[in-house]
This record gives structure tokens, C-alpha cells and sequence, in this order.
């Protein structure tokens, strides 16, 4: 079979690694691809402008190259459409349609969805009127601290105000300065959730709904949690912060509600569904939904996935997930430190020589996988502000969380900064 796959990052590197190893699979075409995808065997970059996609141009290209499944790393393509007229020319899409990928590209949408279903969510309200929301963040019956750009603002529409101020200074930022343009019309005003986050990531098939093991990503940028909100500088997996009956309240109240709710209204959901919870003391609740894989859990999930992932995805596309077993390596825990760039998330530092990712590469117990590097002159260097991730699996989570990190101090290019720290609370609960 050959296969496309769009996307360029770390998510979509481990995703054409694991895909890779299905005999079935003859050819993977990645669009626009990575010079860390191209190592992979089987896989080729190729020119498709996924960015302002013209779906037809992508379609045109399947037909060519004989491409019988395309699966979709981002959530900026699925939110534009791109999975309708995929499917609608007759080429299976793993990832959602539009109507589905609203989830994730339109919080307002996805908070009165998961009320209409009775899913565990923050209290919340929306405003498109600045003057009414900040009456309501003054005036509220919970804290109505956590301010949401309503549309896709690549992470960095939210924000978790310490006091009515600050939220007050939010609103004015999305409503009336119109930080984030049209993402920004509306604003969902939030609950303040207190607790521990842990990500639960889903197949599905539009029928069944299958988690994989839970994961916890680290969204600051320094150690003990400090610092601004990055795009993920690490994470690890199994992450045993949900008990097994809080797993399976996750799995009935979550992800089988969510998907429920889908079909009575006539909506259909193939791909990765990821609900981003907060674990409070009143149970698991959802911050989120995102409409595809997540970046970096998946960098520590795949590896621990003992299934072919090319099955799964195809089980999913023609509505047989049921008969599919997830299988999964027993007893190894995955540790990803992310490796960024100097700046790193304000700024972003291009063209730095990395040095060696062989002497990584060349250990067992060891994945590494690109977010952001190019070949230039023949040598690898940084381009962008996740570089690589390097990811760790062994039988426990304290040695593989020191291993990882002692692998990032052998990897070496000008402004490199990683964490120290990942995994500290999955370590502190297991010593405990
Ligand atoms: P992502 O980069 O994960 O896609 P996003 O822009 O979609 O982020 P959310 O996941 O909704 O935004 O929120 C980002 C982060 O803000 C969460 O991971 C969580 O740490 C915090 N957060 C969001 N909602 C709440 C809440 N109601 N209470 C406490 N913290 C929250």
C-alpha cells in the first residue's frame, strides 16, 4: 500500500517510523515531510502546498501515485476541510471532516457539545461583547479565570488568569485588540479547574472508540513547571495518574458520551480523538478536545504500541476498529525530552549545526525524532524552535526519564535548552 502522510513535525516523524513497519506498507509520500521523515525507509518527501491546500491538487496526487490512505498530522488541514474532498473522491482519510474537526477549531462549539451530551467539563461561558464578558469574569458564580480565543490559535490563545484583572486584560487582548483575528471573535470564558492534566488519546472509527495509554505532556518551557507555555518540551508514557475506574470513567463518560453525542447528530468521527483532562477532586474533567494526534505524546506513545499502526489506521477508515486489538508493550515506560532552540518560545534560532544524534541513535533503547532540523552543506541543523526528541524506553520510569535526559547532554548545537525534569510528577507518584 502506499500512503500520504501531511505534516512535517516530531508527531509526524514517530508517525511514519511506526507506520514504516507494517509489511503492507510499500511507499510512505509525506507532504511537505521533514529531513528527519526522509531517514525513515519507505518514505519520500514530496511538494504539496498543505499550508493553503488545494484538497483537489491533493486528491489529483493519490489518484497518481496510487496512494490508498492518507492520514493527517495537523489540525489546521482538517479544520479547513481537508478529509471532505479526500472522501469525497473516493480516498480514505484517517483524520475527521470538517463538521468534526469543530472539536477542537471551535471551543464555543465544543463546550455547548460536551454540555448537550453531559460530559465533564468547566463551567463556562461565551461572549463576542468585551464589555458583557469582563461584566461576567467580575460578577461570576465560580472563578471565571481561564480566558479562550474560541478559534484555532496554535496553543497560544489561552489564557489562566491569576485575577479578574488579568482576565479582564485578556478579554480587552482577544475582543477588542483582536490578537488573534478571527480566532478571536469569540471568547469562552472558563472555570478555574484545579488539579493534575493527563492527555487520553483515542482511535475511532466513527463506531468504536478505543483509548491508548494515557500520556502527561510539560507545557513550560523551564524545569518545575516555570516559565511561559511552550508547544510540548517533553512528556511520558504510561502516565498512571488515572486509577483503572477513573480510566474507565474516561472511557464511558468521555470518549463513548463524545462519540455518542457525534452520531445523534449525524456527524462522523474517523480518526484521533485526545481529550485533555484535568484530574480535580470531584473526577476527571475535559479542558479540551484536539482532532488529531497529539505533539509530543505521541512521540511516547507510538513506541510503546505493539500493533501495526497502518491496521489500526485502516480499521478506522472502513469502520472495523471493533475487530482490531490494541496491543502494548508491557512493562516499558517512553520518556521524550524535547531539545529547543535558542529563544525558544518567544523567538527561534535557524541553521545551528547539530552534533550527535548518531552517538543517540547508535543505542538500543533509544528513538530519536525530528521536530525541526535540515540538511544544509551536509551537516543536520536547527530549523525551527522544537528541534528533536529524544525518547527513552526502558522497564522504568526513573531510569528511563535519566537516560533520556543524559541523551540530550551528548546531542550538542549553539543555544540548545532542555528540561531536566520530565516525568517528575509520574517518578514522585511511583516512589510514593
Ligand atoms: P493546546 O496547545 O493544548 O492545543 P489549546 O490552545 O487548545 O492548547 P487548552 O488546552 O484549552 O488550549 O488550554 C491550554 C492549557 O491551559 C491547558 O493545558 C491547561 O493547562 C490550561 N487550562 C485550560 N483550561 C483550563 C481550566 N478550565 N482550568 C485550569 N487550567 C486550564
Amino acid at each position: 500500500e502506499n500512503i500520504l502522510i501531511i505534516g512535517n513535525g516530531g508527531r509526524e516523524h514517530a508517525i511514519v517510523w511506526k507506520i514504516a513497519q507494517s509489511e503492507k506498507v510499500q511507499q510512505i509520500f509525506a507532504a511537505p515531510g521533514s529531513y528527519g521523515m526522509q531517514q525513515v525507509s519507505k518514505v519520500k518527501n514530496v511538494e504539496l502546498d498543505v499550508k493553503n491546500f488545494k484538497a483537489s491538487e491533493v486528491a489529483k496526487f493519490c489518484k497518481h501515485n496510487k496512494v490508498s490512505l492518507v492520514v493527517v498530522g495537523p489540525e489546521d488541514p482538517l479544520a479547513n476541510g481537508i478529509a471532505d474532498v479526500l472522501l469525497a473522491e473516493g480516498i480514505n482519510t484517517f483524520g475527521p471532516q470538517k463538521d468534526a474537526a469543530r472539536i477542537e477549531s471551535d471551543k464555543n462549539w465544543a463546550k455547548a457539545f460536551m454540555d448537550r451530551h453531559n460530559i465533564p467539563t468547566a463551567r463556562w461561558k461565551s461572549f463576542d461583547n468585551a464589555k458583557e464578558a469582563k461584566d461576567f469574569i467580575c460578577n461570576a458564580p465560580f472563578p471565571a479565570l481561564v480566558v479562550k480565543a474560541s478559534g484555532l490559535a496554535a496553543g497560544k490563545g489561552v489564557v489562566v488568569a491569576s485575577n479578574t484583572s488579568e482576565a479582564c486584560g485578556a478579554v480587552d487582548e482577544i475582543l477588542t485588540d483582536k490578537k488573534f483575528g478571527t480566532a478571536g471573535e469569540t471568547v469562552v470564558i472558563e472555570e478555574l479547574l484545579d488539579g493534575e492534566e493527563v492527555s487520553v488519546l483515542a482511535f475511532c472509527d466513527g463506531n468504536t472508540v478505543k483509548a491508548m495509554l494515557p500520556a502527561q505532556d510539560h507545557k513550560r518551557i523551564f524545569d518545575n513547571d516555570k516559565g511561559p507555555n511552550t508547544g510540548g518540551m517533553g512528556a511520558y508514557c504510561p502516565c498512571h495518574l488515572l486509577s483503572s475506574r477513573e480510566l474507565e470513567y474516561v472511557q464511558k463518560e468521555v470518549l463513548e458520551k463524545t462519540l455518542n453525542g457525534f452520531k445523534k447528530e449525524n456527524i462522523k468521527f474517523v480518526g484521533v480523538l485526545y481529550a485533555g483532562l484535568m484530574v480535580t477532586k470531584d473526577g476527571p474533567k475535559v479542558l479540551e478536545f484536539n482532532c488529531r494526534f497529539g505533539d509530543p505524546e505521541t512521540e511516547v506513545i507510538l513506541p510503546l504500541l505493539d500493533s501495526e499502526l497502518y491496521e489500526i489506521m485502516a480499521s478506522c477508515c472502513e469502520g472495523t476498529l471493533n475487530t482490531v486489538e490494541l496491543k502494548w508493550k508491557d512493562g516499558l515506560a517512553a520518556v521524550g525530552v524535547v531539545i529547543a532552540s535558542k529563544g525558544y518560545p518567544e523567538t527561534s534560532t535557524k541553521g545551528e549545526v547539530i552534533c550527535g544524534i548518531q552517538s543517540v541513535t547508535a543505542r538500543t533503547g533509544y528513538e530519536v525524532f525530528h521536530c525541526g532540523t535540515a540538511l544544509k552543506d551536509d551537516k543536520v541543523v536547527t530549523n525551527g524552535g522544537r528541534v528533536l526528541i529524544i525518547v527513552s524506553l526502558v522497564p522504568q520510569l526513573v531510569v528511563a526519564a535519566s537516560k533520556a535526559t543524559e541523551a540530550c547532554g551528548i546531542i550538542n548545537f549553539n543555544g540548545k535548552q532542555y528540561r531536566k525534569d520530565i516525568s517528575h510528577k509520574g517518578i514522585a507518584r511511583s516512589i510514593l
